[in-house]
């Protein structure tokens, strides 16, 4: 009940694609930042939607690690944020991931690349659903709870029960927070607070 109770961070739509081509225009990093920024999060955080012109990062990973692709050929992810599941009006994800790649491919349009999409050999796509189905990312949030002022510091959930004191959490949704690194620093203080609790050495 106190979880249902919590806000949820953006989810993103993730496109993994396999090209039978290399786009040299393309860099390691290519970020599309939005025209509106502000109807911009209205939209992914307020109406749980796609904006009509998103953000959005792509990633060549074969720029960093020729291995990624063979030669000639190339890798590209792209990911576009998108509102996290509405449980009381379920978004139509179908619609959402053409619309997605649409702005993908109109964005990449900016750059003189017009025929991705006709080079696309394979295709991994995942959105919200997919988030919760393969790693059970509750309302397919990505980032697990948000960073508002009532989930920070003391009143994010903390890395052990505060009744059951042999019971402990880490991850994404408690202490310190959200991110890779941050997950990281979350196991340590969970692994360090195990270790005092049974007299180890951390
Ligand atoms: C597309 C994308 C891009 C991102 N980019 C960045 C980035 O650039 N930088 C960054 O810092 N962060 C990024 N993140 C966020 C980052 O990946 C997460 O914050 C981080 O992985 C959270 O770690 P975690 O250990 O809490 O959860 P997870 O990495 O989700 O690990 C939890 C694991 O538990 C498993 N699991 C769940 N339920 C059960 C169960 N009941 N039984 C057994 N196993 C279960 C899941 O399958 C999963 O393997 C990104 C996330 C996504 C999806």
């Amino acid at each position: 009940m106190r979880m249902r109770r919590k806000r949820y961070s953006c989810s993103v739509i993730s496109f993994f694609w396999g090209l039978d081509r290399v786009y040299p225009a393309l860099g390691p990093h290519t970020l599309f930042l939005a025209d509106d920024y502000r109807e911009n999060f209205a939209s992914i955080v307020k109406r749980l939607d796609l904006p009509a012109n998103p953000s959005l990062y792509l990633h060549a990973p074969g720029r960093l690690d020729p291995g990624m692709a063979p030669p000639g050929e190339d890798t590209l992810i792209a990911i576009v944020p998108v509102g996290h599941i509405n449980e009381h009006n379920p978004q139509d994800w179908a619609v959402l991931i053409h619309q997605a790649r649409r702005a993908v491919f109109r964005r990449l349009s900016l750059l003189g690349i017009t025929d991705l999409e006709a080079h696309i050999q394979f295709e991994t796509v995942f959105a919200p659903p997919s988030w919760l189905k393969r790693y059970n990312l509750s309302k397919g949030a990505t980032h697990g709870l948000c960073h508002n002022l009532t989930q920070l510091g003391y009143l994010r959930p903390g890395n052990r029960h505060p009744h059951y004191t042999n019971l402990y959490f880490t991850g994404a949704s408690t202490h310190p927070g959200t991110g890779m690194p941050t997950a990281l620093v979350s196991a340590r203080h969970t692994a360090t607070r195990i270790c005092e609790a049974w007299g180890l050495t951390p």
